[in-house]
């Protein structure tokens, strides 16, 4: 859950998680639904399915005990060597290093090693293999890491609280807010898209499940459009799943991804009996029983913004 996404994020799903499927083997018996269920908002939803996968390997090939060997780790989906290193350092105490994002900061600050991160990956990958201490390595794996996201932080370090401060190059050299130097920019593109809410007089809600090659796959959505250029005119309405009195709701959505920002434009359809679409990856489910699906982040801000969920 940590791939990603910051640790006050996940906290309550975490909670969750792990009340739900408090060891392996229980979590081994879940269904992907249910998984991407509880997933449902943390994002980068391949680090549930791996996760299922992985412990669905680890109940059967090592009877629901995690293996502490590094070729057995990494050999698990979504398990890479940032994970294998943090599950045998923190978790079994080995010899391990871990590197994220801010141990990379903590050392090109205490090294003073200008330019971007990713310009010195070698050198911090050195750097930080040297300072592993033999003994105690989950402590201070966890020490460092909580180090970089509490006093030696992006923005505004702590360095008069710093307990490495006499050692720290960059603080003698004046440089602490040039190293790391600022990633550029990339320009994100400018997309909108249409999403379709259709309703029947028997309170049933049209959903849609995205395709198995997609981004977010399996996850649940409201029907919609191609995302395409917001600069281009072209009207959306012809991409509904079916023919109806179709009416904007007026109320645009801004939704912020990693590369892409995208508007949405909500489209609603009051229809008397639910139109059949015979395609499976649609279907007709009671307002009351939408919280039972893994829903897209953006659906659910349409649902909760229409009072539906
Ligand atoms: S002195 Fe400042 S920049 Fe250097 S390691 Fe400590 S907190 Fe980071």
């Amino acid at each position: 859950m940590l791939q990603q996404t910051g640790v006050k994020t996940v906290i309550p799903y975490f909670e969750r998680f792990i009340a739900k499927w408090p060891d392996i083997k229980s979590l081994a018996k879940a269904s992907e639904n249910e998984i991407l269920k509880y997933w449902q908002g943390l994002g980068y939803y391949s680090r549930g399915r791996n996760l299922l996968k992985s412990a669905k390997i680890i109940d059967l090939d090592y009877n629901g005990i995690i293996p502490n060997n590094l070729d057995d780790l990494l050999s698990l989906p979504g398990i890479g060597s940032y994970a294998s290193a943090a599950i045998r350092s923190i978790g079994f105490d080995k010899k391990a290093t871990v590197i994220d994002g801010n141990v990379k900061r903590v050392i090109a600050r205490f090294f003073a090693l200008s330019g971007k991160l990713k310009d010195n990956e070698k050198d911090i990958s050195l750097l930080a293999k040297y300072l592993t201490p033999n003994k105690g390595n989950a402590n201070y794996s966890q020490a460092i890491m909580e180090f970089g996201a509490l006093i030696c932080t992006p923005r505004q370090s702590s360095c008069s609280d710093c307990i490495v401060s006499h050692g720290c190059l960059s603080l003698k050299q004046g440089l602490v807010l040039e190293i790391p130097e600022a990633k550029t920019q990339t320009n994100k593109k400018n997309l909108r898209c249409a999403s379709f809410l259709a309703i029947d007089k028997n309170n049933l809600v049209l959903i849609a499940k995205r395709k198995n090659e997609s981004l977010l796959k399996n996850m649940w959505q409201l029907p919609s459009s191609d995302w395409i250029n917001q600069s281009n005119n072209k009207k959306l309405l012809s991409q509904a799943p079916f023919k109806a009195k179709w009416s904007e709701t007026g109320k645009k959505i801004n939704y912020k991804f990693s590369h892409i920002n995208l508007l949405n434009e909500t489209y609603t359809a009051n229809i008397s009996l639910k139109i059949d679409l015979f395609d499976k990856d649609f279907k007709w489910v009671s307002i009351k029983a939408l919280h039972k699906y893994p829903l897209v982040t953006l659906t659910k801000k349409i649902l909760l913004d229409n009072n539906l969920i």
